[in-house]
């Protein structure tokens, strides 16, 4: 792995990370494939034609369906899915946290129920370092617990010193796993997770402790779980300055359009969110000039694309007319387009980012797009 950065502005950085699966132009937006496809019907040809560089996967449900042997005895999940671009797999936790029931979190991992057929089972580090090494992504995310916004100062405390000791026994696992001749991705990479909830004090400490682990990358986790947009900054100033600004920074499961032009200028370059997909499937578009919800009326007979000049494949050949008509007839190709649009609103925002820290105009593209989107309709 190579990452290098090529320009910065402020904190914002721009740079290229080179992995077995090609090169990734940071900022970067992973599109999630939640079971290995994005909702909507959306495909991998779509995918590259979109401009799509990272596809993001659920480590918990592909382990739980088709079950991640599956997919390593087809050769790994690049082969099943057909995408030859970079991978990242989530590490389960998250899911395992939010989705499954009756879960006892001991030091060795977590007990818990599959949320399909309820079938009991077990997920620590190695368990996770394993799974992801079946499905072969090109980085795995190292298991941790995601503690409760609410939680007390002593619980985040107590699990953010566990989710410690759980990277090393991760670090440790995929180096085992990586040297193994039968590994799907012998070269799969390793990104830290810091944590502490919105205790600054405790997620600096981890950053720090985890910092020296000499790992692939670092994320911050644990955000946009229900604290203030301005939590969420003030957080990421105090955290970022402390992660190695010579690997990347991935701010996970955010967020909106102006949460990642925030986030670029505190130095994050690696993102991920449902947003786009889902608001995608509801009706939802993001433009230029704010969020339309397609399905009210005065769209009825609205000839215009969703956006004018948008060369994506909705813009390109549909009216907001039609699609307004397909949502509302419930026609699997209006929701098709509707996220088509959104992801490629997303992946050509992270191209316009990268050309302006480049070219050092992005504070001032930034107050562009936001003030845009804010003059727009939002609902
Ligand atoms: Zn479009």
């Amino acid at each position: 792995m190579e990452y290098k950065i090529l320009a910065r502005e402020g904190k914002a950085k721009r740079a290229e990370m080179k992995t077995v699966h090609g090169t990734i132009q940071t900022p970067v937006f992973m599109n999630v494939g939640t079971v290995a496809a994005i909702k909507g019907a959306v495909s991998t040809d779509d995918l590259r034609q979109i401009g799509t560089q990272v596809q993001l996967s659920n480590t918990y449900h592909l382990h739980v369906r088709p079950g991640d042997k599956l997919i390593k005895e087809f050769g790994g999940l690049h082969r099943f899915m057909n995408w030859d671009r970079p991978i990242l797999t989530d590490s389960g936790g998250f899911q395992v946290f939010s989705l499954s029931s009756l879960r006892k979190i001991k030091e060795e991992g977590v007990y818990f129920s599959s949320h399909i057929d309820g079938r009991k089972i077990f997920m620590g580090p190695e368990e996770s370092m394993q799974i992801q090494s079946n499905l072969g992504s090109t980085i795995a995310m190292a298991f941790d617990e995601c503690p409760s916004s609410v939680a007390s100062r002593e619980y985040v405390q107590a699990s953010v010193d566990r989710t410690t000791r759980w990277l090393k026994r991760c670090k440790e696992e995929m180096q085992r796993l990586n040297s193994l001749p039968d590994t799907v991705n012998r070269e799969q990479l390793l990104f830290g997770i810091n944590q502490g909830a919105v205790y600054d004090d405790i997620r600096i400490a981890h950053a720090d402790t985890i910092s020296e682990l000499d790992l692939d990358g670092y994320a911050v986790g644990g955000l946009a779980v229900g604290e203030t947009h301005e939590e969420m900054y003030r957080i990421l100033d105090h955290v970022v300055p402390h992660l190695p600004l010579e690997k990347p920074t991935y701010l996970m499961g955010v967020g909106t359009p102006a949460n990642i032009l925030e986030a670029v200028d505190r130095g994050v370059d690696f993102f991920d969110c449902v947003y786009p997909s889902r608001n995608g499937r509801h009706g939802h578009v993001y433009t230029n000039h704010g969020k339309l919800n397609l399905f009210n009326a005065k769209y009825e007979l609205d000839a215009r694309p969703i956006e004018e000049g948008c060369q994506c494949p909705a813009c390109r050949s549909y009216s907001r007319a039609y699609i307004r008509h397909l949502l509302k007839a419930k026609e699997m190709l209006g929701m098709r387009l509707c996220v088509l649009h959104n992801l490629y609103f997303y992946n050509t925002m992270m191209k316009e980012i990268r050309d302006a820290i480049e070219e050092h105009r992005y504070a001032e593209y930034k107050e562009r797009k936001l003030s845009g989107m804010a003059a727009g309709e939002t609902k």
